[in-house]
């Protein structure tokens, strides 16, 4: 039996905490806020999405954006529906939604806390809250203990880490996690905001505010080259863009983005119809709408809150009448609606990301078990990784597998 001490006592933290205590280990879990799983109380709009129903292929299939072979073993030792189960069994009871999410059956988030807490009480984990670690205490490459902000330190054989990353710090995710592993000698992937709005530059983005574009195509070039392009929703903000299509696309390109210092961003508005049908369309419409100006013909054309940008951006005076639009009129209105085009010039900030990318580096952690190769006795698991995933409960599930595999494994 091996004394452990996790730091972090968020959705890995606690799910190592159980496993850990499960193997017959002496298990306290230490956390800077006055109670546990702050974060989870605000995860998927405080209904908690904690896992995802598709079968662990398609996991793999487009779903973890970084670093998707690493989380192989993690995930298949603590699977989707291990977590289901594991919910089940402690009192959170679920279902399944659109997209093969899962929520508790009550829509409450504090269900999976109050489950994960139950778990952790059953083998006996000792709680330490409004206690924040300073330091891991190691000697020769082995770990010794950890140092609490207050002064204190706590003797054990083995350390988790589970601090997070660096999105929504006020839940207590300020990414010290990072600052221990490199104090260590650890390489930590400079981390970077991840399923978060893009920053735009053109002054007329900021005048569709509020405006929410479903069955849209959204593609994104650097230069000439093609980086990203999915269908689906988006919204427009006082700065930029967001919405489920742009948050997932973010976590993409971010890098990229990073490195070109920006992107441009097209939006196909009508990708349901082929370049002939829309021209088609434009043809027909305008010549049973042949007394109206350029300005209202768009306005049946086009969500309302967009027509006085997009009739400025076609250069065609708005009150032109549609009969009196010409063939180089009606391109330029094609072009628009195919390519409405504008500059992407970065993220948001870590206070508006789901979730951080980068951290340390799975380079220096052994996926079967989640030990740090070069220091004996800790272990790593959740968001403090270099690893993420798309929105759908996929994040949750790193940490819960993560989390778990890296409690069994303690020596
Ligand atoms: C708004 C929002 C909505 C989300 N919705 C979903 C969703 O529906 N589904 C999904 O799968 N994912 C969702 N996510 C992502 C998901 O919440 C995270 O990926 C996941 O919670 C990470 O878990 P973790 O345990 O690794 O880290 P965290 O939950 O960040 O926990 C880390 C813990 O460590 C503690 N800590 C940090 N430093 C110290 C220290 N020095 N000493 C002591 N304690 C410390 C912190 O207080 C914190 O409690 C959402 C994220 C956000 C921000």
């Amino acid at each position: 039996m091996s004394i452990v001490a996790i730091i972090g006592g968020g959705a890995a933290g606690m799910m190592a905490a159980y496993a850990a205590g499960q193997s017959g280990h002496q298990v306290h879990l230490f956390d800077g806020n006055e109670k546990l799983g702050k974060k989870i109380y605000i995860t998927g709009k405080g209904r908690c999405n904690f896992t995802n129903a598709i079968s662990l292929e398609e996991y793999f299939n487009g779903k973890l954006v970084t670093n998707p072979k690493f989380l192989y073993s993690a995930l298949y030792t603590f699977s989707n529906d291990m977590v289901m189960d594991f919910m089940e069994q402690h009192g959170c009871l679920y279902k399944i939604e659109r997209g093969d999410r899962v929520f508790p059956v009550s829509d409450h988030a504090s269900d999976v806390t109050m489950a994960l807490k139950r778990g952790m009480e059953e083998v006996g984990v000792s709680v330490h809250l409004n206690n924040k670690v300073k330091s891991i205490l190691t000697k020769d490459g082995c770990v010794q203990g950890i140092q609490l902000d207050c002064g204190k330190t706590f003797a054990c054989d083995a350390v988790v880490l589970a601090t997070g990353g660096k999105s929504y710090p006020t839940t207590g995710s300020t990414g010290d996690g990072y600052r221990f592993a490199t104090d260590l000698g650890i390489d930590v992937i400079p981390p970077r905001p991840a399923l978060v709005p893009f920053v735009t530059k053109e002054g007329f983005v900021p005048l569709l505010q509020g405006l929410s574009l479903r069955n849209v195509t959204l593609s994104l070039y650097d230069g000439n080259k093609r980086v990203y392009s999915e269908f689906g929703e988006m919204l427009f903000t006082h700065f930029g863009i967001s919405g489920p299509l742009v948050l997932t696309a973010a976590s993409y390109v971010g890098k990229r983005l990073e490195s070109s210092g920006s992107l441009r961003c097209e939006i196909d508005l009508k990708p349901a119809l082929s370049d002939e049908q829309l021209d088609d369309r434009l043809l027909r419409e305008i010549s049973e709408n042949g007394s109206k100006s350029f300005r209202n013909y768009m306005a049946k054309l086009l969500p309302g809150k967009m027509v006085d940008v997009f009739v400025d951006l076609t250069d065609i005076s708005p009150d032109k009448k549609a009969r009196d639009l010409t063939a180089a009129d009606r391109e330029s209105i094609r072009r628009w609606l195919r390519h409405f085009t504008f500059t992407i010039t970065g993220l948001r900030g870590f206070k508006e990301a789901i979730v951080t990318q980068g951290g340390i580096s799975v380079k220096e952690i052994d996926p079967s078990t989640m030990a740090v190769k070069k220091c004996s006795g800790l272990y790593a698991c959740g968001e403090v990784l270099d690893v993420d995933a798309v929105t759908g409960g996929f994040n949750l599930q790193i940490a819960f597998s993560t989390g778990y595999l890296a409690g069994i494994s303690i020596e």
